[in-house]
């Protein structure tokens, strides 16, 4: 089953702007004899590529954009899966194409001419939870428990700094895992979050949490160091958060903004915020003078606008954290002196503010009341898995609710 979201208009957004999206789940071939087929993207597919070998005007879909939907186009991945429909005929009516867990690209044809926009991702959210008695070690364990290599690479990662499986572990000690998965037209989709783990060694349980700022830390409230990233322009003030998708008002459209924007005079210093090789320094389109470094673990970062690179800033060069690479500045598209961030991992953008360094990592005050609720609430689930010995159950193929399709309800 597949969902296609045909044109949206009004539900209500920051209160005044209301937008309202159709969504068409096909029963594949059941509506007018089309048909969906579902693909992934191959390694070295373009979006222009991909539009080329469709069939699909370049002009209308491509080069007709702003510069802000163009954008959005480069941020196909390896490995993703798109659903094309096609009437009876074999022609292409409609496309989607997931840009990250919230945003995708549809394509369709109306009154025979093709159209292109960007439009949230409709999934539902499940929590689950088990528990696993070690036989090898946490990864392996979670991965033959789960089948998710993704999900045991968390719960290891975020214990590593912590932790010494190794050495402490033991056959038969317990984890507790509660966690967050997306699923979409019935299937996972994208990272599982995990919110809450438990890990036993030697009779004393060890904790993190999932805070309200996205971060992890354990049961006293200590932040749970993973890879950190020093702040990349000290002092400044951020003007504009990461989101995966954000409605535009006066655009009247769909849009992401993948960085965070820190608001600083020009000419203030820009500092590497990990130490890494630079693989980037140029100008580049819309992120004007561009600094990108490659980090340990796959991870990357970009620097935009930059009013200039900091002299011997080239690339191959390898930089340290904090060390100056440029400047703040205001080239590319860009309305004033600000930098823009990105922090990327194996490609995919995340919210850097999970792991810029800040400078208290010992919650405080309002902050900490509010997390050790949270605690609280994460406890008692963990106490009821532990007591019933939760064990992994694959959810029921989850079937899809209602279908909308010009006013008309399927199911
Ligand atoms: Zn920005």
């Amino acid at each position: 089953m597949i969902e296609f979201a045909n044109n949206f208009y009004k539900f209500k957004i920051y209160g005044y702007l209301m937008i309202r999206f159709f969504i068409l789940f096909l029963l594949t071939t059941a509506l007018f004899g089309s048909q969906v087929e579902r693909f992934r993207w191959t390694k070295g597919e373009t979006y222009l590529i991909f539009l080329e070998k469709q069939n699909l005007p370049l002009k209308k879909l491509y080069y007709d954009l702003d510069k802000d939907d163009q954008r959005l186009t480069e941020e196909m991945r390896t490995g993703v899966h798109y659903q094309i429909l096609k009437d009876s005929k074999g022609s292409i009516e409609q496309v989607l194409l997931p840009l990250n867990d919230e945003l995708q690209i549809h394509l369709y044809k109306k009154n025979g001419t093709y159209h292109f926009e960007a439009i949230p991702i409709v999934s539902n959210s499940k929590t689950q939870a088990f528990t696993l008695k070690i036989k090898n070690s946490p990864y392996y364990d979670i991965v033959k428990a789960t089948g998710s290599k993704k999900l045991a690479q968390i719960f290891v990662s975020n214990f590593r700094n912590s932790l010494n499986f190794k050495r402490d572990l033991r056959v038969g000690d317990t984890l507790v895992l509660v966690y967050e998965q997306k699923y979409r037209l019935g299937r996972t989709f994208s990272m599982p979050t995990l919110k809450t783990a438990m890990i036993e060694m030697r009779k004393k349980k060890h904790f993190i949490y999932l805070n309200k700022d996205e971060r992890y830390y354990d049961e006293k409230g200590h932040e749970v160091e993973g890879f950190l990233l020093a702040r990349p322009v000290r002092g400044a003030r951020i003007s504009s958060y990461f989101t995966k998708r954000r409605w535009h008002p006066i655009l009247r459209k769909w849009k992401a903004h993948l960085g965070i924007d820190y608001a600083a005079r020009r000419g203030t210093p820009i500092v590497a915020a990990g130490s890494g090789r630079v693989i980037y320094a140029a100008r580049l389109g819309s992120y004007g003078n561009l600094v990108k470094i490659r980090h340990a673990d796959g991870y990357e970062t970009r620097y935009a606008h930059m009013k200039s690179f900091r002299r011997g800033i080239r690339k191959g060069k390898y930089v340290k954290k904090g060390q100056t690479i440029g400047y703040v500045g205001t080239t590319g598209r860009s309305t004033g002196p600000h930098l823009h961030f990105e922090l990327r991992k194996r490609g995919r953008a995340i919210n850097p503010l999970r792991v810029v360094q800040v400078t208290t990592k010992k919650l405080k005050g309002k902050e900490r009341k509010a997390f050790l609720k949270l605690k609280k609430n994460y406890d008692e689930s963990i106490e009821l898995h532990l007591a019933n010995q939760t064990v992994f159950k694959k959810p029921k193929k989850l079937e899809d609710l209602c279908y909308f399709f010009n006013g008309k309800t399927y199911e």
